[in-house]
């Protein structure tokens, strides 16, 4: 694909997203959820504090809706973005909402903190244009029945006319099955990260258009790499004017978010539950993965650092001060990660003098190997 000339994945660094305070494609799964629509103050009010709760970062609400038919509720508009705008501030969440076309986004875009672009409107190029123009982050869903190709040509789009923060989110593609609104395409989440260096998220909502597959498909999401998830929620889906049918309760939204941490642990990411905060079975689990990285990561410098001794026998290098060099440089950044100094200058020699007795055993097999076969020569 070599159009994607910014959106393709040509550093190795995958980008993240800085949006007033939250950062999306980190360590971190992002959780956003709320309503399809917005309908009332007092609805945006009530799912802010469930959202909240559950330990999600942004509000979603729709203001500007593109219905399938125009004979379906289109949004309350600016007033819906008030309520949508009030009830995230009220509850110190960021807030998203859809934009449809060049009066939409020039209405909202001063007013919330990203933008997203629907799946109907991912190949309206004026409106990508318009997005890329503006000073927002934009989610940019994946088109119905869009290949991967085509959606990120539509991110490049943005790329191009300027805004380098575009959050990619597949939301289910339109396939033969007639059981599941849309088929949630979990591949594509492989797929986009592997050709883009754009974090993705899943709409698990759109995809399945059932409540009661939103839990199982969130956590495959979650191992299956998405940076975040878009989840709609009701305080009372059953008056729902849209997409009440795929929309959790605020006990499921909670209860869901509660088992997200186990799940993002288990592929070396972090979900923050907001509801009872920090238990100490969750900060073992975090505890563990990180004690796990280290371990991995100790192993890893052993690997170089044998590779590393093999390279200055050949190259004939002796540098005595490399090993001040990195201390200083470690030390330095343990200040700046406010962990103690003394720590780097304790480890460090270790590390090395591990590190060098892995060297000399390995210079010591390999002798052996090479006796060993000028033995064989020799006895031929
Ligand atoms: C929505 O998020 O409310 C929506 C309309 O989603 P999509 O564009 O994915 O259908
Ligand atoms: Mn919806």
């Amino acid at each position: 694909m070599n159009d994607l000339k910014l959106a393709g994945r040509h550093k190795t660094a995958r980008s993240t997203i800085e949006v007033n305070g939250v950062t999306i494609g980190g360590k971190e799964i992002i959780l956003m959820g709320g309503p399809c629509a917005v309908e009332s103050s007092h609805q945006m009010s009530q799912i802010a504090e469930t959202v909240k709760l559950a330990g999600g970062k942004i509000l979603r609400g729709g203001v500007f809706k593109p219905r399938t038919s125009p004979y379906s509720f289109q949004g309350l508009g600016l007033e819906g973005l008030d309520y949508l705008v009030q009830a995230a501030r009220a509850q110190n969440l960021l807030c998203v909402t859809e934009v449809i076309d060049a009066a939409s986004l020039e209405l909202v875009v001063e007013k919330v903190d990203l933008l997203q672009i629907g799946a109907r409107n991912m190949q309206n190029f004026e409106l990508l244009k318009l997005a890329g123009k503006a000073n927002k982050p934009i989610i940019l869903k994946r088109g119905l029945s869009a290949t991967i190709e085509e959606w990120l040509l539509a991110a490049e789009y943005i790329l191009a006319a300027g805004n380098p923060k575009v959050i990619l989110c597949e939301r289910g593609i339109r396939t033969f099955e007639p059981s599941t609104r849309n088929t949630l395409d979990l591949s594509a989440v492989g797929v986009a990260k592997e050709l883009s260096h754009l974090p993705v998220i899943v709409d698990p909502s759109h995809a399945a258009g059932r409540r009661d597959l939103i839990s199982s498909l969130s956590k495959a999401a979650i191992a299956a790499g998405a940076d975040g998830l878009i989840i709609e929620t009701h305080p009372n889906p059953a008056e729902a004017v849209s997409d009440g049918p795929q929309s959790l309760t605020p006990e499921q939204f909670v209860q869901l978010a509660g088992e997200l941490g186990v799940v993002a642990g288990a592929v070396q990411r972090v979900f923050t539950y907001g509801g009872k905060g920090d238990t100490l079975e969750t900060l073992r689990i975090q505890i563990d993965r990180v004690d796990q990285s280290i371990i991995e990561l100790l192993a890893e410098r052993m690997q170089i650092v044998r590779k590393i001794g093999d390279q200055k026998r050949l190259d004939r290098v002796k540098d005595t001060n490399r090993q001040n060099e990195i201390i200083q440089r470690l030390v330095n950044l343990a200040v700046e990660l406010q962990l103690p100094a003394e720590l780097v200058k304790r480890i460090y020699p270790l590390i090395f003098e591990f590190g060098l007795q892995s060297q000399i055993k390995s210079k010591l097999a390999q002798d052996k190997d090479r006796e060993a076969s000028l033995y064989t020569l020799s006895s031929k």
